[in-house]
């Protein structure tokens, strides 16, 4: 290649995404508990849906959503019209950042965050910039002392990944009316759903101009592989986020088993119910095994150890048993290990085999 041939500035700043691992080879019965995916996997209307789609798979998919736009509007009580639909909520992370952001502009997330808003602002050549935290909560006076005249987004999920913190709406509403007016807050909710009784934000999206939130198929509707995702805000943001949306970003199959899926609120329900009981489990059985963590809102735990090396140490030991947990280095976290709220018999698995590691050192 010649070297005149460049990528735009940024690109090679991004460190190639590493997900979490898929197996373990030579161990049988191994347990994925490393993506927050959700373990009972979807509802049966979802995937009865996706199969049915196969009878059309000569026919364009419809462009406009409507049909799953109107539903999502229906069980989340919002307007469709200011709804985007994307493939995961990863692509509308991305539309919002080719659209409101470039070089010379800030991107602003922090410290321990989900690892795409980094990727993103280099992707569109945009500065990234890190706010710390304290114990692992967002600090909005820290986030504010960072935004200035170049800012232009502010990435902010609640619950968090990887910490599975939350912070109060109050702060959240503090954030959004003392932000730069040039800047968007945009509010992550992929794991909003794990909350009882949490809109996620998107009352603040009704009464502010500058709040964009993202949602996810992937975590309690348990369509990771599926790959869709949507985003509400004001209508002149959507009308922007739809210019550079591709006409047939979504599939036919990802609208209709993503349409069954909204529309099977009991199975949301269900999911919700049993990763509370199983969370609360899960967390006092690493207690009581000398592995603290902070209380989670989402379906994941953050559980500390005493030393980078004892994490790793555990991870191996884990994985030996065939249970897969993420390591979260790439988070600024090396000393922890966030591990997925499985069924409950996995839970189980993972807390005798903590236990059973504490015991060895
Ligand atoms: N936001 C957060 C905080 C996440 O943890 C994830 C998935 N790991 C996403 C967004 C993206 O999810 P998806 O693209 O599958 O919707």
């Amino acid at each position: 290649m010649n070297n005149l041939i460049r990528p735009q500035p940024g690109i090679l700043e991004i460190a190639p995404y590493v997900g979490g691992k898929a197996a373990v080879a030579g161990v049988a019965h191994a347990v994925k508990l490393s993506s927050n995916e959700n373990p009972f996997g979807a509802s049966e209307k979802a995937r009865e849906a996706y199969l049915r789609a196969v009878h059309n798979l000569h026919r364009y998919p419809n462009t406009d959503h409507a049909e799953l736009r109107g539903a999502i509007a229906d069980v989340y009580g919002l307007d469709a019209a200011r709804v985007i639909c994307g493939v995961g909520s990863d692509e509308i992370l991305q539309f919002i950042a080719q659209a409101y952001a470039g070089p010379r502009d800030e991107v602003v997330f922090t410290e321990h965050s989900f690892l795409m808003y980094r990727l993103l602002a280099h992707a569109v050549g945009a500065t990234p910039i890190q706010v710390a935290e304290r114990d692992r909560t967002v600090d909005i006076d820290a986030i504010l002392a960072a935004c200035g005249p170049r800012t232009k987004l502010v990435f902010l999920a609640n619950p968090n990944n990887p910490t599975g913190t939350m912070i109060p709406m109050s702060e959240v509403e503090r954030l959004a009316d003392n932000m730069p007016r040039q800047a968007i807050l945009v509010l992550d909710g992929a794991y909003a759903e794990y909350v009882e009784g949490f809109d996620g934000g998107l009352s603040l999206v009704e009464s502010r101009s500058n709040v964009v939130m993202t949602r996810t198929f992937s975590k309690i509707y348990g369509l990771g592989g599926l790959r869709v995702g949507w985003g509400y805000g004001p209508a002149e943001i959507i009308d922007v986020l739809g210019r550079i949306r591709q006409p047939f970003n979504l599939s036919a199959g990802q609208m209709d088993a993503a349409l069954a899926a909204v529309r099977d609120q009991e199975y949301v329900a269900k999911c919700r119910t049993e990763n509370a009981r199983m969370r609360a489990w899960l967390a006092q059985a690493l207690e009581e095994a000398g592995v603290p963590s902070d209380p989670s809102h989402a379906n994941f735990i953050l559980a500390r150890f005493s030393s980078t090396e004892e994490a790793q140490a555990c991870d191996a030991f884990l994985q030996a048993e065939g249970l897969i947990v993420r390591q979260v280095a790439g988070y600024n976290l090396p000393h922890c290990l966030r591990i997925t709220i499985g069924d409950e018999a996995s839970c189980r698995r993972v807390a005798h085999a903590v236990a059973k590691f504490k015991g060895t050192r």
